[in-house]
């Protein structure tokens, strides 16, 4: 994976992070998150707010995701764009013990000692990637307003029951064979 280009990255300098709460805004491009799906499609710019609390050691920051995605509704393919948002929180922790995983809890993240910098992209990634919805739908499919919801339904339904026979249509089949 490539890095993110540097003045849009999602780095804080921990030497200049001061103690309490700091505030962050992002705004990049998709592409510099390396998250441009082949589905979805994001329209504009993601934007993240987050707020880092540094109490002597101790680190965390909480903050959310904004962004829009284009694609075609589940249901009744219509193009739509929607916003989304992901939340996320993490603490952050140095001296990770040896031989332990660093993935049982995605919330916790172990900082390189030897780094000065925090970089919240990569854990926020992940977050976004999380809420991009597999089958996106309509506002209007949401709501049951969907024009095109009843002939949706009627399709899926010839495809979903091919196999099965009205009850009604084996009876006469029965009698016909019957003749
Ligand atoms: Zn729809």
């Amino acid at each position: 994976m490539e890095e993110p280009a540097a003045e849009n990255a999602m780095k804080i300098d921990l030497r200049e992070l001061e103690e309490g709460e700091s505030k962050f805004a992002f705004e990049q491009d998709p592409a510099d998150l390396d998250i441009q799906g082949d589905e979805a499609v994001f329209t504009g710019e993601i934007s993240t707010s987050v707020t880092l609390h540094k109490l002597s050691e101790a680190l965390s920051a909480v903050g959310k995701s904004t962004f829009t995605i284009r694609a075609d509704c589940a249901r009744c393919s219509e193009q739509i764009e929607r916003p989304y948002e992901a939340e996320f929180s993490f603490v952050f922790q140095t001296g990770k013990p040896r031989g332990m995983e660093g993935d049982e809890d995605e919330t916790l993240i172990w900082l390189d000692e030897e780094s000065d910098e925090l970089d919240l992209g990569k854990e926020v990634r992940d977050y976004i990637l999380l809420e991009i919805p597999i089958n996106p739908v309509c506002e209007a499919y949401e709501s049951g307003t969907c024009p095109n919801l009843a002939q949706v339904e009627e399709i899926e339904k010839a495809a979903s029951g091919a196999n099965e026979t009205d009850p009604r249509w084996a009876a006469l089949k029965q009698v016909k064979l019957g003749e």
